[in-house]
């Protein structure tokens, strides 16, 4: 195998949540790694969930290959026995005895050195300031459109419109905000359509009598003519916006959240840049596809990483070899354990070394140009699309 080496190459981590270090230090460190899992993760971010199938899930970790890796690497980070006990304990010591260097210790050996937090989960958002003190990394916003609308939907038709309009103006103003995000695809789907004002007045009516249930023959237009209205929002004000774009906890919306549904509205805003949030996963090949033959069409990684633990050295093979790599954007989705940063880096970093190498033997690319292209994955093209410093 050819050598490609990606080990001193800064990550960037494009998508994560942001949580509280009191909500982290509130958490018992056993089951951890199912909460880790995707599975587990359910457990904190969806409503559909029933809260008595932890046991069930927490049974599966231990046959899971991620929660497996997980388990090992853990053990030598943290140079304990490879057992789930014994790492669950090693874990617990170490992130009590200092929560921010422990996990500022796992960053720095995945080597990430910054992550864009998306503020619309959890709920109420975690500025960014405090979330960096929390990890001891630099840490940019994005900023979700959903939670406007809840604010401001009491009122008429004309105060949301309004209030929706004044938030996304007003986070444009933040220089670290650095792009928007809907998760429509949670919602009334993907299938954005184009409603006249009228149309989506009415259907707010519809919506607001019907009690907010989120029906698409209601809320749907009124979502859709507010994801216009921030889309030209965020063109006029040079921010990509991001997409949830695939699966998801078991809110999602599955019928409309694959890449197929989005590609009219990609084809409508052909001229702003999009991000397709986990890349359409499971449709990764229908997101490639996309990415393809539109050219301000982007892809984030998470979900496919860490989740599709077994898929991604195919999908990473498949991606960079079909999409160009200044395109695809690393990003772990981590959501409230500081391990996720690093499993998911560690993850990655290996994985594209081995495709790239790949790439090299087949006279494809030559050894500078398959470690270009890892760079660019790992961190240089979301801060090119999103315009911060290259280091
Ligand atoms: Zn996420």
């Amino acid at each position: 195998m050819t050598d490609v080496g990606l080990a001193g190459v800064d990550i960037v981590d494009a998508h994560t949540h942001p949580y509280r270090l009191e909500d982290l230090l509130a958490k018992e460190s056993e089951g951890f790694d199912t909460r880790m899992m995707f599975l587990g993760e359910s457990f904190h971010s969806s409503s559909r969930v029933h809260d008595d199938l932890w046991p069930v899930a927490d049974g599966f970790t231990d046959s899971t290959v991620f929660g497996i890796a997980l388990r090992r690497w853990l053990a030598a980070h943290l140079d304990c026995e490879p057992s789930r006990d014994a790492v669950t304990r090693a874990r617990d010591a170490a992130l009590r005895a200092d929560p921010v260097a422990y996990t500022k210790g796992l960053l720095d050996a995945a080597g990430v050195v910054a992550i864009l937090s998306d503020e619309g989960f959890p709920q109420p958002p975690i500025l960014a300031e405090e979330f960096a003190s929390t990890i001891g990394a630099t840490v940019h916003r994005v900023t979700r459109l959903e939670p406007w609308i809840l604010h401001h939907r009491d009122g008429s038709f004309d105060d949301l419109v309004a209030g929706v309009e004044a938030e996304a103006t007003q986070a444009a103003a933040d220089p670290n905000c650095l792009a928007y995000k809907s998760i429509v695809a949670y919602r009334t789907g993907l299938d954005v359509g184009d409603p006249s004002s009228s149309d989506a007045e009415a259907g707010f009516a519809r919506w607001r009598d019907d009690g907010w249930a989120e029906t698409r023959e209601h809320a749907k237009p009124v979502r859709d003519f507010l994801i216009r209205r921030a889309l030209a929002i965020a063109k006029a004000n040079d921010r990509p916006f991001h997409f949830h774009c695939g699966g998801g906890d078991p809110d999602i919306n599955l019928a409309y959240a694959g890449p197929a549904s989005i590609f009219p509205l990609l084809v409508d805003v052909q001229d702003q840049p999009v991000v397709l949030v986990h890349s359409g996963y499971p449709w990764v090949r229908e997101a490639a596809y996309v990415a393809s033959v539109l050219p301000n069409v982007y892809l984030e990684l998470s979900e496919l990483i860490p989740w599709g633990w077994g898929q991604v050295e195919w999908a990473l093979e498949m991606l960079v070899g079909t999409v160009p790599a200044a395109k695809l954007l690393y990003g772990s989705d981590e959501a409230g354990e500081p391990e996720a940063f690093w499993a998911s880096a560690l993850l990655v970093r290996s994985t594209l070394e081995r495709v790239l190498g790949r790439f090299v033997e087949r006279d494809y690319v030559s050894t500078d140009e398959a470690e270009r292209l890892g760079r660019l994955v790992l961190g240089d093209a979301c801060r090119r699309l999103h315009g911060f410093g290259t280091t």
